[in-house]
């Protein structure tokens, strides 16, 4: 698929000059930070527990991604995780993902992924630098001590602690390291991309106000963009859109899946 045109009665998804500036940005980007949110892994098929997605087995997320939950029915909250390891575990990264590490593999420029999924697809499409803000499904860690457990059938901790998925709950802060490092890309950046998520949240909106403040430009990739202006909308969805201005040229640019 190439360009369409923009113009027209219709908004266009991915008007060509948008695509353009966008891709003249990259290409010119000397650090440059993506930032990714549920949007970027819900055309992989991964649940965006919201609207038809929103159950499980009756239980709201809300109330089963809790510290208070897991204490109350450690049981019910696991089987949720293991169901959606498994869901995981059969979905692929999409072009999207693919372009985007293909892009970071062989562009040469110093990049890293920020992102609050914790599915691991940036990692399985390649990506070598994520930054997981959100932790991740795919380990365990002690709800006591925060060890992190590999063996994901374990159910205690050395030291005695129930074991719990090593994901960031509601209510729970993030994980220090992974912000401090998160920062100190965005310090550095002079080009931010923000795909997938509307980004008016914490920790979202402080990160993408904070690279707007040391002035760096910002694209926001979504189907119906939100940021305020400077930054520059691209109307569309990841899988369609990222292949298109994450080009590496010759080198693998893209690989339709
Ligand atoms: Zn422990």
């Amino acid at each position: 698929m190439t360009g369409k045109p923009g113009g027209g009665d219709s908004p266009v998804s991915g008007r060509r000059g948008e695509i353009d500036r966008a891709t003249s940005l990259i290409e010119s980007a000397r650090n440059l930070v993506i930032f990714t949110g549920a949007g970027m892994s819900a055309e992989s098929g991964i649940p965006t527990f919201r609207g038809e997605d929103g159950l499980w087995q009756g239980y709201r997320p809300e109330h089963l991604a809790t510290p208070e939950a897991f204490e109350r029915s450690p049981e019910v909250v696991r089987s949720w995780y293991r169901w959606r390891r498994d869901l995981i575990e059969k979905v692929q990264p999409h072009r999207g993902h693919q372009a985007l590490a293909s892009w970071c593999l062989h562009s040469g420029k110093k990049s890293c992924v920020i992102t609050q999924n914790v599915d691991g697809l940036h990692q399985r499409s390649g990506c070598p630098d994520v930054i997981e803000l959100h932790g991740s499904i795919r380990h365990d860690r002690c709800h006591r001590c925060g060890q992190r457990a590999l063996d994901l059938d374990a159910v205690f901790c050395s030291c005695g602690g129930p074991l719990r998925p090593g994901v960031v709950w509601f209510g729970e802060p993030l994980p220090e390291a992974a912000v401090d490092r998160s920062l100190e890309q965005i310090d550095d950046c002079d080009v931010m991309v923000v795909i997938g998520t509307s980004a008016v949240v914490h920790p979202a909106a402080g990160m993408v106000f904070r690279a707007l403040e040391i002035g760096a430009s910002v694209i926001e990739v979504n189907p119906a963009p939100v940021l305020p202006a400077p930054v520059l909308h691209i109307s569309g969805t990841a899988k369609e859109i990222l292949p298109r201005i994450f080009s590496t040229g010759s080198v693998n640019g893209e690989n339709p899946a």
